[in-house]
């Protein structure tokens, strides 16, 4: 069995970091090689979602339970909920000799890339071209005018980390943003 490599994707909600995923998993290629973990997460779930699998929909005190019995591989609290990573899925990657893709925010990535020792970890952003473009994807999600500033103002906090990161790809053109994403997966890849 051999240590996964670790591909972290952070970025404003509303830059896309959720379809680019979807499109690239409906890829052959991408399947074979990579495991896309699915996260906890006590936030409430949207119209469009579906439990097990956007995330896994839990309540804090049952989150707060699998984060003592040390569950999560990285867990963060994001506005006012709390998302987690299943150590899991790691051992997933590990036995089917896959690279793990995660996509998690931005205090999440950085956990990860000072804690794990072994094995690859690479941290890619993906950013909205503009803040009225990412204002426009948040309201089509139809979140609450008080829920998208709240992520306006986070958004604006994670471009300023967005600088450690190994590379960041701007979000513009979704055809584009997936070929570039779908080279520096495959380059990689361990
Ligand atoms: P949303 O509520 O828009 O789905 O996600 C809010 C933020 O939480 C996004 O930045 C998303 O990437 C992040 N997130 C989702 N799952 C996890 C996770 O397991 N761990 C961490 N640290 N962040 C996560």
């Amino acid at each position: 069995m051999k240590t996964p490599a670790i591909i972290i994707l952070s970025g404003p909600s509303g830059a896309g970091k959720t379809t680019l995923l979807n499109k690239l998993f409906s890829k052959k290629n991408i399947k074979e090689k990579f495991i896309r973990a699915i996260s906890y997460t006590t936030r409430k779930i949207r119209p469009k979602e579906k439990h097990g699998r956007d995330y896994f929909f839990i309540d804090k005190r049952k989150f707060i339970q699998l984060k003592k019995k040390n569950f999560f591989l990285e867990s963060q609290k994001v506005l006012d909920n709390y998302y987690g990573t299943a150590k899991y899925f790691y051992n997933m990657a590990a036995e089917e000799n896959k690279s793990l893709i995660l996509c998690i925010d931005v205090k999440g990535g950085m956990y990860l890339k000072k804690k794990q020792k072994e094995g690859k970890i690479v941290t890619l952003f993906i950013a909205a071209p503009s803040e009225l473009d990412l204002f426009k994807r948040l309201k089509m999600r139809t979140e609450a005018a008080r829920t998208i500033q709240k992520r306006i103002t986070l958004a604006k906090k994670e471009m300023k980390v967005s600088r450690q990161y190994d590379s960041i790809i701007i979000n513009k053109d979704l055809s584009k943003s997936l070929k570039e994403l779908e080279k520096v997966l495959l380059k990689n890849q361990k």
